[in-house]
């Protein structure tokens, strides 16, 4: 098998009816960067910019950051780096920013985290945003902001980058020749919203483990639950598949970067469903590429149109049987 996925290193993933599907990595640190070579990876869809702030006892100073992010795009090469501003906040809490009338949350998964922090933080977004603006000289700048959940928090975000931008140009300074703004789906209230978010992003990229928790209104992080709610239910690939329709022919790229996309039979679900982007964990990248190669668009796409048109009892059950009688 390790061979099978090696060899597929330098191949671009393909399935067996030869669609191109893009497979991205997720990171997080300078160390996870070689992990790109090695996988083959098509680049990385998720850089979750936290991870410098959750192992650092201070809030690392812009510098700190400009030099991540431009050591991360030097790794990176020709192959594109989304960078997530910072989810902070929640469980995710950092001693050196608290919220002012503090004391625990009782739901900080749906607190006071990752945007609502950096719009009322502003100057954390503000440093960010010209962390990556000023790393991503001469080269495409890809930004994602996280639990946007109404167009106007996205407007807010982006107007932030606006200011830096013009300040720099001010200054003369090297800019990026391109900058690409996306937002993660995750709040399920912003698939409602698509028709007046899509003119403003380029890219979409759904995460399924907020989304999840969201939809069926199930604390990701409680093992009790784990078992319960799978991601290859339909309400979760309908819900995905009406994302991609509300989107379509928009311009707006849809990747899905949850943990989802790295399972085997949750990837193939998401092929069923016309997800073409994955941005998943490092060591999947081999075992889904081959994976893909055994998949037949046509044949998943048929199938997963009838199940989620009557749902069976299980869906598990039937993309197992279904793999199966392919020899996936
Ligand atoms: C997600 O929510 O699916 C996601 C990719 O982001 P994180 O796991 O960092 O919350
Ligand atoms: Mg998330």
């Amino acid at each position: 098998k390790q061979a099978a996925w090696a060899a597929l290193r330098d191949v671009e993933p393909r399935t067996k009816d030869g669609v191109r599907v893009t497979v991205m990595m997720n990171a997080g640190l300078r160390d996870d960067m070689p992990m790109l070579s090695m996988t083959g990876a098509d680049g990385i869809g998720l850089f979750r910019t936290e991870f410098q702030f959750l192992v650092s006892a201070t809030l690392p100073a812009r510098e700190r950051q400009t030099r991540l992010y431009r050591d991360v795009l030097e790794a990176a090469g020709d192959r594109p780096v989304v960078f997530r501003t910072v989810d902070i906040g929640g469980d995710k809490a950092l001693p050196y920013l608290r919220h002012d009338d503090d004391g625990d949350e009782e739901n900080p998964a749906m607190g006071w985290r990752a945007l609502r922090v950096a719009l009322e933080r502003e100057g954390l977004l503000k440093a960010q945003a010209r962390a990556l603006l000023e790393a991503a000289g001469g080269r495409t700048l890809n930004v994602m902001f996280p639990m946007v959940s109404e167009p106007w928090e996205f407007d807010a975000a982006k107007a932030v980058f606006d200011a830096q931008l013009k300040w720099l140009k001010g200054q003369r300074k090297m800019l990026p020749q391109e900058i690409r703004y996306g937002a993660m789906l995750e709040v399920p209230a912003l698939a409602e919203m698509l028709d007046v978010l899509a003119p403003k992003i380029s890219f979409l990229s759904i995460g399924t483990n907020d989304l999840t928790q969201f939809l069926f209104a199930a604390d990701r992080a409680n093992p009790k639950l784990a078992e319960r709610y799978d991601w290859v239910s339909p309400s979760i690939l309908r819900f995905i598949a009406r994302v991609l329709k509300n989107v379509e022919g928009k311009g707006v790229d849809v990747a899905v970067c949850g943990e989802m996309g790295g399972r085997r039979l949750e990837a193939l679900a998401l092929i069923g469903v016309g997800v073409r982007r994955l941005s998943i964990t490092p060591a999947s990248v081999g075992p889904i590429k081959e994976l893909l190669t055994k998949v037949d668009t046509r044949e998943i796409t048929e199938a997963m149109q009838g199940w989620l048109a009557n749902p069976p009892a299980s869906m598990r059950a039937e993309l197992v049987a279904w793999a199966s009688a392919r020899g996936i």
